[in-house]
Order: C-alpha cells, then sequence, then structure tokens
C-alpha cells in the first residue's frame, strides 16, 4: 500500500488550532489584551466595532517588537515566554503557548504596527489567512497595535454562528472585566462603535471594582485579607444583603489569571451558609496567591480551568476565611428569613423607637357569653379581621393577656397597597395568609390557595395592559425628575431598550457622564421603585447566561417591570388587602396563569377534605 500521511500545510494547521484557540470575537481580545499585559503596558485601548464582528483592536505602549519579531510573532509556536519546558513551572506571564497571534492571523485580517522604545522606526504588516501580505516601515508611537478585521472570514460556518452583535459584545465585556480587574495597576479604554464604555485610570483594586461595576458597589464591599504558608488570600467579598440570583459578580484570580473554579466557589458558598438564600449568588472578587510550583494553569487551552496541588486545604482556607471576614466586619446580619423585621417595619417607622402596644382588655368579656361580645383588641387589631375564624382563638384569652400579644400573620399593620377599594370588598368573605406567602380563601367547592405574589404580577401586568390600550405609554410626570448614574455597558444596554421603554410610559433624557434623568414613569409604578426597576431590567439584560433572549421587546419588558413591582412572599396583607387582590384577580381576563405562563393558585376539595376524616 502507498503511504497515505502527509504532514499538513502550516495554514491549515493554523486554522484547526484557532478552532481551540478562538471561539468568538471575545477569545481574540482576551489573548490581544494579555499580549498587551505580558508587554509590560501601563495603558492598554480596546477599540471594537460590531460586536468584535468588523473590529478588534488593542493598542497598547508596552515594549514593542522588532521587525523580526513582529514576523515571527505570528508562526506558531512562537513565543519569547518560556524556551524550555521547565519554565512552565515558573509561569510570570498570561501567555506561553505561542499560538494565539498564529491561530488569529489563519481566520482573519490583522494589521499589526509595532515599536520598541529605542527604535527610531516601528514596523508594519499585514497578514490575511496566515499569508504576509505587505510590510512596511511605520512612523508609530513606542508599544504595539494590532487590529483584527473580518473574524472567520474564510470559515463561514464559524461566522454564521456567532450570535448577535450585541450578546458578542457582551462576551467581550466579560473578558475585558476580568483582565482590566487584576491589572488595576494599568490603564483601560473601551470603546464600541465609537462611543466610550469604560476609561479606567491607574487605580487601587477597590476602586477599580467601583469604577468597572459602579458607584453602588463601593458600600458593598467587604475586605479579605488572609496569608497561610499554602495560599494568600486578598480582595472583597459582597455583603450578604447584596446577594443576587445572577451569577454576575463572581470573580477568582489565581497568580493574577482569572479562573473558574467550581469547587472553590463552592466553599464561598459554604461560608455564607445561612446567610443568604440558597438561590442567590454572592458575589466575590478573590485574590489566591500560590506558589507557581502548586499550580497548573496548562490543562486547557483557553486557560480558565486550572489544577491546585492541594485543593482540599485550599477549600478549608478559603471558606473559613470568608467566615471570618464577615464575622469581622460585623456584617452578619441576624437574618431570618421566615421572619425579617424590615419587612414588617412600614417604611415610616423604622428607625423609631419601639413603643409597647397598649393591651385593653375588655373586663365584661365572658367566655360563655355569645360570639358577638368576645373580642379581643390588640392595637393592631382591626374590626373586620376578627370577623370569621379568629374567633376560634377568642375564648383561650381567658387566664393571662399573653395572647393578646401573639399577632396573626393577617393581623400586622402594614401600608394598605388597595386603598379605597374597601367598599367593594364583601365584609362576609374570609382569607388567611399561610407562610405570609398564600392567601388561602374558600369557594363553594372547597378551599382556594393562591400564590400572592403571582396574583398580583397578574393583577398589574393587566393593569399596565389595559393603560396601554387605551393611549400608549401612559406616564405620570415626575414633581422632581430623577437622575441616576449608571456604568458605560448599563447605559448602552438602557439605549437598546429606550424605545420600549418609553412606549411603556418612560420619560427618560440621556445626559453627559452615563447619566440619566427620568422625568416620567408608567403609572402602576412609584417613584421610590424606579431604582429597584432599573436593577431589575439591566440584571434581566446581563447575559452571564449569555445566549438567553435579550429584552427586545416591550412585552418582556412590562413583564418583568410587573415582576419587580408585585408584592413579594413573605410580605405581610391584612384581610382587607388580602381580599381586595383576591377580588382583583378574579377581575382579570386571565386569572389562571401569571405574565410568565405560572399557575398562579390551586383548588383543594372540600371532597378531599371530607375523605381524611373516614
Ligand atoms: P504567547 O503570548 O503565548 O507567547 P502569542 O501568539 O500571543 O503567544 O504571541 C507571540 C509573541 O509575540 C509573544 O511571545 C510576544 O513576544 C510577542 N507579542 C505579542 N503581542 C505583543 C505585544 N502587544 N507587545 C509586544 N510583544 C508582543
Ligand atoms: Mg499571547
Amino acid at each position: 500500500m502507498a503511504d497515505i500521511i502527509k504532514l499538513l500545510p502550516d495554514h491549515v494547521a493554523n486554522q484547526i488550532a484557532a478552532g481551540e484557540v478562538v471561539q468568538r470575537p471575545a477569545s481574540v481580545v482576551k489573548e490581544l489584551l494579555e499580549n498587551a499585559i505580558d508587554a509590560g503596558a501601563t495603558n492598554i485601548k480596546l477599540i471594537v466595532k460590531d460586536g468584535g464582528k468588523a473590529l478588534i483592536q488593542v493598542v497598547d505602549n508596552g515594549i514593542g517588537m522588532s521587525e523580526t519579531d513582529a514576523r515571527l510573532s505570528f508562526e506558531r509556536h512562537a513565543t519569547s515566554k518560556i524556551s524550555c519546558a521547565e519554565d512552565l513551572f515558573n509561569l510570570n506571564t498570561k501567555g506561553f503557548r505561542g499560538e494565539a497571534l498564529a491561530s488569529i492571523a489563519a481566520i482573519a485580517h490583522v494589521d499589526v504596527q509595532t515599536k520598541p522604545e529605542n527604535a527610531e522606526l516601528g514596523s508594519f504588516l499585514k497578514i490575511e489567512g496566515s499569508k504576509i501580505t505587505a510590510q512596511d516601515v511605520a512612523a508609530t508611537p513606542k508599544g504595539t497595535s494590532i487590529a483584527v478585521k473580518n473574524l472567520f472570514f474564510n470559515i463561514p460556518a464559524r461566522r454564521n454562528f456567532l450570535k448577535s452583535n450585541q450578546v458578542e459584545l457582551r462576551h467581550i465585556t466579560d473578558e475585558f472585566q476580568r483582565v482590566a480587574l487584576v491589572h488595576f495597576d494599568v490603564a483601560f479604554q473601551f470603546y464600541n462603535n465609537g462611543s466610550e464604555l469604560f476609561n479606567l485610570p491607574k487605580e487601587n483594586f477597590r476602586q477599580r471594582i467601583v469604577h468597572v461595576f459602579g458607584a453602588k458597589m463601593n458600600e458593598r464591599l467587604v475586605p479579605v485579607e488572609e496569608e497561610t504558608e499554602v495560599v494568600k488570600v486578598s480582595g472583597f467579598i459582597c455583603k450578604p444583603e447584596f446577594a443576587r440570583k445572577s451569577r454576575g459578580e463572581q470573580f477568582f484570580f489565581a497568580n493574577g489569571r482569572f479562573i473558574k473554579s467550581p469547587y472553590l466557589h463552592h466553599a464561598i458558598g459554604a461560608a455564607f451558609e445561612g446567610l443568604i438564600k440558597s438561590e442567590m449568588q454572592p458575589g466575590y472578587f478573590l485574590f489566591l496567591n500560590v506558589d507557581p510550583k502548586a499550580i497548573d494553569i496548562n490543562i486547557h487551552p483557553t486557560k480558565t480551568e486550572v489544577k491546585f496541588d492541594d485543593e482540599n486545604t485550599l477549600y478549608a482556607i478559603l471558606r473559613s476565611t470568608i467566615k471570618h471576614s464577615l464575622g469581622q466586619f460585623n456584617v452578619v446580619p441576624s437574618l431570618d428569613f421566615e421572619h425579617d423585621n424590615n419587612l414588617l417595619t412600614p417604611y415610616s417607622y423604622q428607625g423609631k423607637e419601639a413603643v409597647v402596644p397598649k393591651v385593653t382588655v375588655d373586663a365584661r368579656f365572658n367566655p360563655f357569653e355569645s360570639k358577638e361580645s368576645s373580642t379581643v383588641r390588640t392595637s393592631s387589631f382591626k374590626k373586620k379581621s376578627i370577623e370569621g375564624w379568629e374567633n376560634l382563638y377568642t375564648d383561650l384569652d381567658d387566664k393571662d393577656n399573653s395572647f393578646s400579644s401573639v399577632q396573626f400573620e393577617s393581623q400586622i399593620e402594614v401600608p394598605d397597597i388597595f386603598e379605597g377599594q374597601e367598599e367593594d370588598i364583601k365584609t362576609n368573605q374570609i382569607a388567611f395568609q399561610l407562610r405570609r406567602k398564600f392567601i388561602v380563601t374558600t369557594i363553594k367547592s372547597g378551599m382556594l390557595v393562591i400564590n400572592q405574589n403571582r396574583a398580583h404580577q397578574r393583577v398589574l401586568y393587566e393593569k399596565f395592559l389595559a393603560n396601554n390600550e387605551v393611549k400608549q405609554g401612559v406616564s405620570q410626570q415626575l414633581l422632581f425628575p430623577l437622575t441616576l448614574e449608571f456604568t458605560g455597558p448599563e447605559i448602552q444596554q438602557l439605549k437598546q431598550f429606550h424605545e420600549h421603554l418609553s412606549v411603556l410610559g418612560f420619560i427618560m433624557n440621556f445626559g453627559k457622564k452615563q447619566k440619566v434623568t427620568v422625568s416620567g414613569i408608567p403609572t402602576i409604578m412609584t417613584e421610590t421603585s424606579i431604582g429597584t426597576v432599573f436593577a431589575e431590567l439591566l440584571i434581566n439584560n446581563e447575559s452571564e447566561v449569555t445566549d438567553e433572549e435579550v429584552l427586545s421587546s416591550e412585552v418582556l419588558i412590562a413583564k418583568i417591570l410587573c415582576r419587580t413591582l408585585a408584592l413579594k412572599s413573605g410580605q405581610p396583607l391584612d384581610t382587607t388587602s388580602q381580599i381586595a387582590l383576591v377580588n382583583d384577580l378574579f377581575g382579570c381576563e386571565e386569572s389562571k396563569l401569571d405574565p410568565f405562563n405560572r399557575i398562579i393558585y390551586t383548588t383543594i376539595e372540600t371532597d378531599l377534605i371530607e375523605k381524611k376524616f373516614i
């Protein structure tokens, strides 16, 4: 048989390697930024067009390259960073494989300008699909500029596989943040389609976090610092009350490199145990410094997964360090999710001194008399709410007064969210709250158990739709327009759905310096909820789960708005409000499903209850 094995030509080998190194524009961004850092740059500029599909350019003021080096840097396995295998165990640079530039050049059009500090003139190179197509001298400042255009121009299948510009930009922003966070001593600028997303001066780590994630971050951070023989841990964690549902703000940097480690992530979760609800995610920005010999970053080509020699010890140290910080900075609140006092105290009462409730005992009370006269009154007792099922308990109060200090869930005074509707409510209707989550009421065939949060979402949603049908964007003008500050990417997102927001009744003006002035809001909203609503919309548009549907329609935004504004589980409701909510729900066109198509209530038939007593 004839020999059939051939060596692949370089450009084919490069294309194959590129498949591993370059998955999407964000991978190119990562490699170019890391090369700039390795080149000792103190100022790095990232310029992106059309989610990186049209252009990704990184300009640095690092050491630059000689003409020969510039040509060589695009060869495969060409690197200045290691020269023998031992060097692999003592890495101080981001790169070391010498594959990135060769891979990128195999699948894009690349322009390079570079000049070492002491050279008179720099060099210019043009490379298309691994071939150098132009070369010249260039008058250029010290440092390197690499522009990558038309990514995947020669692999249409890969190009078609890319997501929308918006989603690709989100991936790029994630990579940018990872590099920018850890190299806070380097100044960064990031432009997308001509507008500035980030402008970060040289600063300290805390300032960098705040610059990247917005001023609101500052009050949330708790410092972490611990040095043991195995590892030095430093950085910040977020206070438990700022835990979020999405995984946005979780960063481990091992020896200056962003890493993903589900195992170590778990250690943080363990330290936060009991402080945050299980579905919530703690925020953290942590540096782990270990002996370079004790860490293997070579196990994955894109290098976010690493292997530590002694992971178990690391886990234990991390967990106790975080616990210690939480305790030391006194941020372990006495949180009890079944009974969170913040939820119970009406806003106007917060911070005021507690007054012992006055208890009046009806001296004429006689348990053997007819029901009408047997009433126990506490200061928060409403006339209406003692009718019905609560009477079952009234005669327990005979011997001592302790009972009168017990509050039923349904008796706790809360601001009346359904003000002015009392007249409509039939006073003989009964309802009570179960675990501050469900409203239980009766119907002909038995019992109705309603999820209060979902019910309220539905009610708000239909109100909202009704308003919007009458006139597009019914809005209430704010007496004092509110100015809010956002980060660069947040402003971009808000601009993207600005049009939808105006249809829904928001009146917004984009000012200078990432500020937005809100002068009108939808009628179903109150002014105090503006901050929460915007935060929620931005979180929902975030793409840690990147390929999810972005907020592209008014309907979706409206649903999220209602979800944000709706009564939460855990919110106590007085009987009047409970009944009003039930009536509102059954006045809706669709009362079975909430705006996200989840069931709102279930019934328990009397027959079923009867059977339990056989
Ligand atoms: P690696 O980073 O793994 O060494 P790359 O393909 O990313 O491999 O880069 C190859 C070489 O090109 C680097 O080792 C470095 O010497 C040089 N190089 C790349 N980017 C720059 C830059 N921005 N400034 C100076 N030198 C660079
Ligand atoms: Mg590199």
